[in-house]
């Protein structure tokens, strides 16, 4: 019991060293050693009998947001659970490199568990979470109740259809694995159709793609689309006629990626152009049948596939909140990040409004980590009674891609094009991938792709039922 004792003094003041941030120096081995004693220490001090009961702090949301949270309430004496529908983190923004054969999936998804496995104080529960029940504290699930002291939502957003007819129906969203995979084998199994098909007209449809929405994701995957029908699938299909094959990016706005400075989109429409992506700017979805989509001015663009990146919407949290939302769904928070009524429940990433410097943030995956990782601070001043800062966004930039080898960049007041663009937009997704080996792996099939054009990962997984896109049965 004694040495119980000095265990947890021992433990006590390496925990409060840790929280203080008081590294004596910085070596990587120290480092190591100073997290192993307190992963035993806290091992010990868990199993005491006598150890009173910690602040429960409930994560919603293993995204950018929530896993930030939880890996900075590492060392903050508190239990969290981190509850996830799926249980991998989804690195979203490389999804379009799934959807056109580069990459695979599991270097862009990892298994929760396994990002977290070091935080000794955060647990993982698999689950659908339905409801809040803020008077007992609760978060209702698909399984039981998990009762907490604080609250964190980090449930991302949704692909938003703006109630345009059918286009839920017939479109599909770029946003989550299931959804991506059921693309990749769409566009895929088009190919394979056209080449049984005799019909000229019904050919050209099948290999006409269409992506609504110029913004960064709908840039990225028209220029990853145009590059796999130019250079890579010809090789696999010798005997089809590839200049019937076709990306059209449609956008009601004039402009190619509008919340880039106006040189910098006139470059990427340019880059686009050049890879023989047809672009139909002002121009805006009206509807979408069976086989067609028709645009605003009364055209009718045959397709046998429509991507829709034009508008994205807060998950439901509001709901779950019972709390008024934006017009794009989010839930409007203090610069503390929680409720204004409610100090106890947080809202972070795409699913909050929080406005900075009179500006509200944009739904990016910076933002996220950075609330998350504030989020915990905030939760670790409350817990000693100290002051709680107001959040405030470091903005490293922006950055998009327009296939192989280039890439927009607005940092500040400097904007880049072209190779270096696309040299930043690596270094920088390389350091925001979870996962060493995925580093890794990453980078050299970049390298291959950018010397080879290939895309190794021409998979088509799943039958052609979870793929309900624009296609005539009769093909
Ligand atoms: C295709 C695409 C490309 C993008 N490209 C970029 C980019 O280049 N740069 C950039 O900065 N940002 C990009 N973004 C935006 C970025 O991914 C988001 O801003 C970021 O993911 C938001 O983080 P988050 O933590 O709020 O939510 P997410 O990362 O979306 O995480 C939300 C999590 O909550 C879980 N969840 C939701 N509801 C529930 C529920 N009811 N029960 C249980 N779990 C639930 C989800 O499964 C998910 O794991 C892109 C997004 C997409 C879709």
């Amino acid at each position: 019991m004694a040495r119980h004792g000095v265990h947890v003094r021992c433990h006590v003041s390496v925990r409060i060293a840790l929280e203080e941030g008081i590294h004596v120096a910085h070596s990587p081995s120290l480092e190591r050693v100073e997290y192993r004693l307190g992963t035993i220490l806290t091992t010990l001090v868990e199993s005491h009998p006598d150890r009173p009961a910690r602040p429960r702090v409930v994560i919603v949301g293993a995204g950018f947001g929530g896993l930030a949270a939880a890996r900075a309430l590492r060392h903050v004496p508190v239990d969290v659970t981190l509850i996830d529908r799926h249980n991998y983190h989804l690195f979203q923004p490389l999804l379009y490199q799934v959807a056109s054969g580069l990459l695979d999936p599991s270097e862009i998804a990892h298994p929760i568990r396994t990002v977290v496995r070091h935080a000794r104080n955060v647990d993982v529960l698999l689950a659908e979470v339905t409801g809040i029940d803020v008077a007992p504290k609760r978060v209702l699930t698909t399984g039981a109740a998990v009762p907490f002291d604080f609250l964190v939502l980090a449930t991302g957003s949704a692909t938003n259809f703006f109630g345009i007819p059918h286009l839920e129906e017939h479109a599909t969203g770029l946003k989550d694995l299931p959804e991506t995979l059921a693309l990749r084998a769409r566009v895929l199994r088009a190919f394979e159709q056209a080449t049984r098909c005799s019909d000229p007209a019904e050919r050209r449809r099948l290999l006409t793609f269409a992506v609504a929405g110029a913004g960064p994701t709908g840039v990225e995957f028209a220029g990853a689309l145009a590059e796999l029908f130019r250079h890579v699938l010809p090789k696999d299909f010798p005997h089809l006629d590839f200049s019937e094959a076709s990306v059209v990016l449609v956008e009601g706005t004039d402009r190619v990626l509008g919340t880039f400075a106006p040189r910098l989109g006139q470059s990427a429409a340019r880059r686009l152009e050049r890879k023989g992506v047809r672009l139909l700017l002002g121009r805006s979805v009206k509807d979408v049948d069976g086989s067609a989509l028709i645009l605003d001015d009364g055209e009718r663009i045959d397709a046998s596939m429509i991507v829709w990146t034009a508008g994205v919407t807060a998950a439901p949290v509001a709901d779950l909140l019972g709390s008024p939302a934006s017009r794009q769904g989010r839930v409007r928070v203090t610069p503390q990040l929680h409720l204004p009524e409610r100090d106890d429940l947080f809202v972070i990433g795409d699913a909050a409004e929080m406005e900075d410097r009179g500006e509200v943030l944009p739904m990016l995956a910076p933002v996220a980590i950075q609330e998350g990782k504030h989020v915990a601070g905030v939760i670790r001043a409350r817990l000693r009674g100290a002051s709680e800062p107001p959040f405030r966004y470091f903005d490293k930039g922006t950055m998009a891609t327009v296939g192989r080898g280039a890439a927009v960049a607005q940092i500040g007041p400097i904007r880049i094009n072209g190779l270096i663009g696309w040299l930043i937009w690596v270094f920088v997704h390389l350091m925001y991938l979870v996962g060493f080996r995925s580093r890794v792996i990453v980078f050299f099939t970049w390298a291959w792709n950018y010397f080879f054009y290939d895309r190794p990962v021409r998979l088509i997984v799943g039958t052609s039922s979870d793929e309900p896109r624009i296609r005539r049965e009769d093909v």
